[in-house]
């Protein structure tokens, strides 16, 4: 695909919540109080509600994009350029491409993806989209505890 593609394709972030949103629920989700899998999906918060407890959760919440303030949209053309594109691009390039003004975030959220992409197995292309396992979040814990300490000694 052509990388102008990718921007078209995820051009606006309601585009890109509802892709999400499809992409979890397909995916299946699983609700964390009862266990229950028939859930909607409340526009006003962005969040699933279970049909059998009412207990809700965040589109993003589980996934890789979980405690992150970037715009939906800028994770799928990431994880898409990261994933699906043959070519490879640095963290400055897609932080170019995307237009973000800082570095930091945008190199945290490289990292992530990198992370959960690791393995390459059927599940490749789903994992970006589903819940991540345990040895995903102590690998996230690790990139969160070196981005402050780096931030404490540049200060
Ligand atoms: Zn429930």
């Amino acid at each position: 695909m052509e990388l102008r593609k990718y921007f078209e394709k995820y051009h606006d972030e309601e585009t890109c919540i509802e892709e999400l949103r499809d992409k979890r629920l397909q995916n299946g989700l699983s609700c964390r109080k009862c266990s229950h899998n028939q859930h909607s999906f409340r526009r006003v918060d962005l969040k699933f509600q279970c049909k059998k407890c009412g207990s809700r959760m965040s589109l993003r919440s589980g996934t890789v994009m979980e405690n992150s303030n970037l715009p939906i949209k800028y994770w799928m053309i990431c994880i898409e350029l990261m994933t699906l594109s043959k070519r490879k691009f640095s963290i400055l390039q897609i932080q170019y491409l995307l237009g973000h003004k800082r570095y930091e975030p945008i190199w945290l959220m490289v990292q992530k993806i990198r992370l959960v992409m690791q393995k390459r197995d059927e599940k490749y292309t789903l994992r970006a989209y589903s819940e991540f396992d345990s040895e995903f979040l102590k690998e996230i814990d690790k990139l969160t505890y070196k981005k402050k300490t780096k931030d404490t000694s540049e200060n």
